[in-house]
């Protein structure tokens, strides 16, 4: 794998990236997703690989997270920024990529999605629990389209004070930083999604255990993360942080 660390440093094209997310794809070998089948003939155009028995053409993508993403040079350059220490708002990734807002936004919580979801175990021992409600400061409401906000309300209205008298120290900074930090880089950030963020947050205050290829072979895993599925999702009442 060393060497795909010095490709990654090097890569500027999507092909350069498609090649190193090929080579993670199927690091223990090729595996046809329609069949199972392990061999392969090399397509040589845009990294296809063409399944043996079934004749299923599979490119490194296909059929996960990445499924059907052209611009891979922005996609896998917003995933390593998360290895970064601070946040960049959605506009600053919006300016950066020169893609819409409305692009942004979906790229980085289909990024923080899959993040927070893949590598959560990796810090199941030092992660707390913060109620939503311990939040308000950096929380707005999500669209009035919301069907869950009748209940997120009834969950914002509950009183705190009880957990609030439970902190620790170390709980009081790591809410804290959370919070100016929704503030100062967001301008505050909707219930539903708190939690999305509150995964960004985590993985970069522990970023030193993680590493830019374990972070990339996230995304050619899984299955394809539409945009309807990202507005249907609602962070629970207990953000983890
Ligand atoms: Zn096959």
């Amino acid at each position: 794998m060393d060497d795909l660390y010095t490709l990654l440093e090097r890569a500027e094209s999507n092909s350069d990236y498609r090649y190193i997310l090929e080579r993670l794809r199927w690091f223990d070998g090729f595996k046809c997703p329609n069949c199972a089948w392990d061999k392969y003939y090399p397509v040589s155009t845009r990294g296809l690989r063409q399944c043996k028995q079934c004749g299923l053409q599979v490119s490194p993508t296909s059929g996960t997270v990445l499924h059907k993403v052209r611009n891979l040079r922005s996609w896998v350059r917003a995933i390593l920024f998360f290895l970064q220490k601070d946040e960049m708002s959605t506009v600053s990734i919006a300016l950066l990529f020169n893609r819409s807002y409305a692009t942004a936004w979906f790229m980085m919580h289909k990024i923080r999605f899959v993040l927070g979801q893949s590598l959560d175990h990796v810090f199941s021992t030092e992660r707390r629990e913060f109620p939503c409600s311990t939040m308000r400061a950096a929380l707005f409401k999500a669209s009035s389209g919301d069907v869950h906000m009748k209940s997120a309300n009834m969950a914002l209205a509950k009183p705190d004070s009880d957990y609030r008298a439970g902190f620790d120290f170390e709980d009081f900074v790591r809410l804290q930083t959370f919070l100016f930090s929704m503030l100062g880089v967001f301008q505050g950030v909707s219930r539903k999604y708190s939690q999305l963020y509150a995964y960004e947050f985590s993985l970069r205050r522990d970023r030193q255990l993680l590493d830019p290829l374990r972070l990339l072979g996230c995304f050619v895993r899984g299955s394809p993360l539409g945009r309807s599925q990202l507005k249907q999702y609602f962070a629970p009442y207990m953000i983890r942080l």
